[in-house]
């Protein structure tokens, strides 16, 4: 399916590239191509065992040994009850379910996972490519809850909200950053008492009372989530 994509991408940058003179036509191909790359590379994921590239990968657990894998190493390693790994692998998490009498893995079904939960190889020798690098700080975040949903007017809000309670616009967004960092949402005193806290290791001095404005305005206006 990648592979069809791909073919159609090279084609169509053919086109252009072959054209003496561009236009805007062209500038939009172009971007639907690297689109159309950077898509793919994200459907794309390595197998374990032989190492190709695969658009949907199977995560199994063979005698102890996990790994995600393509469809054919999938087959193969039911068939000799054992995975074979290219990268040695860490274990992990150790939620394995631990029948091991080999019996039961005949009937192991592996199980479909989206393509993107596979978890990056944490083998030692690979150098890991740039594009695993951090994000800025309020992207990075895992959490699920408190992340504000990126807004538009987001700089506007930040400029408002520094307004009312005396502060720059730069340091309301780093106190949203520190908001937004803890896993889950807390009350609006511990999100006071942690934010206090972050900022005054970084040389952020606030009153309690602007601190507040911030912490209220952020939740009216950037997103900022609190437990209720
Ligand atoms: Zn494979």
């Amino acid at each position: 399916m990648a592979d069809v994509n791909l073919k159609k991408l090279a084609a169509k940058m053919a086109a252009v590239a072959g054209k003496k003179q561009m236009d805007s036509k062209d500038l939009t191909v172009l971007r639907e191509i690297k689109d159309g790359i950077s898509q793919t590379l994200q459907e794309l994921k390595e197998c374990d065992s032989c190492g190709s590239a695969v658009t949907e990968i199977v995560r199994m657990e063979i005698e102890g040994v996990r790994a995600a894998v393509c469809h054919a190493c999938g087959i193969k390693a039911l068939k000799n009850k054992g995975l074979v790994l290219k990268h040695a692998r860490h274990r992990e998490k150790e939620h394995a379910h631990k029948k091991d009498h080999p019996a039961s893995h005949k009937s192991a079904k592996p199980e479909s996972v989206p393509a993107n939960a596979h978890a990056p190889a944490k083998a030692p020798k690979v150098v890991k490519p740039a594009k695993e690098d951090k994000a800025p700080a309020v992207a990075a975040q895992p959490s699920l809850f408190s992340t504000p949903e990126p807004r538009q007017d987001l700089g506007a809000a930040l400029q408002e909200i520094g307004e009312a309670a005396g502060i720059k616009p730069a340091i309301v967004r780093r106190i949203l950053q520190i908001a937004s960092s803890v896993a889950f949402p807390m009350n609006l005193e511990r999100t006071l008492n942690y934010t206090r806290m972050e900022a005054q290791r970084e040389n952020i001095n606030l009153d309690n009372e602007a601190l507040k404005k911030v912490i209220s305005g952020l939740v009216q206006k950037a997103g900022l989530k609190l437990k209720e």
